[in-house]
């Protein structure tokens, strides 16, 4: 099935608007997507029309707003292909998501001498998690190496992820360099060892069809803000046995059976794992986004994706000056380029002149950007409502810029 792009430009209304005088061109999806009619329409059915808490309620606001939250709930398992909702924990994010892991499996079960593995080409979320759960617990972040073009060196994964590994942490496809991950070959080599696999999904749940058992990992996290849904509301998916050996973290309403000063008891998952008053409206307005998705077709939004990053990528080689960065052959979504000599910001804001976003700087990957030997890039990322026009019109002004800078 092809995709109605003006259709879809049509139901995303921030796109419809002039920047510096010049129709918007949005590329900083990897930072957040902007939001289609559907989403703003649940979140505003929401607060306009039920917005009462949820659970415990016996009225009839508390049940619509509890039935909203948990049909949310159910589409985010069927997105995911996961068969048991219960799985499927509400967060403020990926960041937030990946911390739930660190604080309640891995600072409880980890050990001096244990090894959290990772790669270099992770957000920040993926690493400054496990380096708080080392210095506590004694364990070791040892860091699975990349090549120049991006892409993880295997071999050295088979020598890194051994005995001690007790848990493997990698990003599907990376935010700064759009790498693709051979996510389910490196769960291969922790499985083997025993290690539990914990899947940053930032990046791929945004662009196509994902299936988390297809990764063979135990935790998968992703952001809502950044698959078209509000910002504050994201994802922890865990194996039901993953979920139970993580121990509790935030305590407070919702996550108790029933609470005395003698002692408290826990409730089922995902309760146990969801303290206070969860956001409502974000999740509900999550399950509009991810079902926006699913009426275009997600396999037409990876392809249509496809074609714009070799366009794109095309059209930024034959600009004199600009360098790639990140040439991994699986790529996904995004556009990474330096120009030697130049500051990516001083490119970025010239940029924002000729109406254009795209993101600037390190990316929360910093280890990455130190690998490359950059300080940070120029980074276009890409969403189903791009163009091929958008990209020609990145050339056209990347190549006023360049001359306007003497690059
Ligand atoms: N992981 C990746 C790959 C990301 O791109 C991002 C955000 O840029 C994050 C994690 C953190 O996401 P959030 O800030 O929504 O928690």
């Amino acid at each position: 099935m092809g995709l109605d792009l003006q259709a879809i430009r049509a139901s995303v209304p921030a796109l419809a608007q002039q920047i510096h005088g010049k129709p918007l061109v949005y590329l900083d999806n990897g930072a957040t997507a902007l939001k289609p009619q559907p989403v703003i329409d649940a979140l505003l059915g929401y607060y306009a029309g039920y917005s009462a808490n949820v659970h415990r309620g016996v009225h009839t606001l508390s049940v619509r707003a509890t039935e909203a939250l948990e049909a949310a709930r159910r589409d985010v398992a069927a997105h995911l292909c996961v068969q048991d909702d219960c799985e499927i924990i509400f967060t403020r994010g990926t960041t937030e998501s990946i911390n739930l892991v660190a604080q309640t499996w891995a600072r409880r079960t980890l050990v001096a001498g244990d090894e959290i593995v990772v790669s270099a080409m992770e957000h920040h979320s993926n690493i400054v998690p496990w380096q708080l759960v080392a210095a506590e617990t004694g364990a070791v972040v040892r860091v699975l190496p990349m090549d120049d073009r991006g892409v993880l060196d295997l071999t050295a994964a088979a020598e890194i992820i051994g005995d001690k590994t007790r848990l493997l942490a990698v990003v599907a496809v990376s935010n700064a360099l759009g790498t693709v991950n051979p996510v389910r070959k490196l769960a291969a080599m922790a499985r083997a060892v025993g290690a539990k696999v914990l899947v940053d999904g930032a990046q791929a749940v945004p662009h196509g069809a994902v299936d988390v058992h297809a990764y063979d990992a135990d935790f998968f996290a992703f952001s809502g803000h950044k698959t078209y849904g509000p910002t504050g509301i994201g994802v922890l998916w865990g194996r039901r046995e993953a979920l139970e050996a993580c121990g509790t973290w935030h305590g407070g309403g919702d996550m108790i059976r029933s609470v005395s000063f003698e002692g408290t008891t826990f409730a089922e998952l995902p309760a146990r794992l969801e303290a206070g008053t969860p956001h409502i409206a974000g999740a509900i307005g999550l399950g509009a986004a991810l079902r926006w998705m699913q009426s275009l077709d997600l396999d037409a939004i990876a392809a249509h994706e496809a074609d714009l990053l070799a366009y794109g990528h095309a059209l930024l080689r034959e600009i004199p000056g600009l360098r790639p960065i990140g040439e991994a052959p699986q790529k996904a979504g995004v556009m990474s380029f330096v120009v030697d000599g130049v500051h990516p910001n001083d490119v970025g804001t010239l940029l924002d002149g000729y109406g254009i976003a795209v993101r600037t700087g390190h990316h929360c990957a910093e280890p990455a950007m130190r690998r490359l030997g950059i300080s940070g890039t120029i980074r276009a990322s890409l969403a189903v409502y791009n163009t091929t026009e958008d990209l020609d019109r990145l050339a056209e002004a990347l190549r006023r810029a360049l001359r306007l800078l003497g690059a």
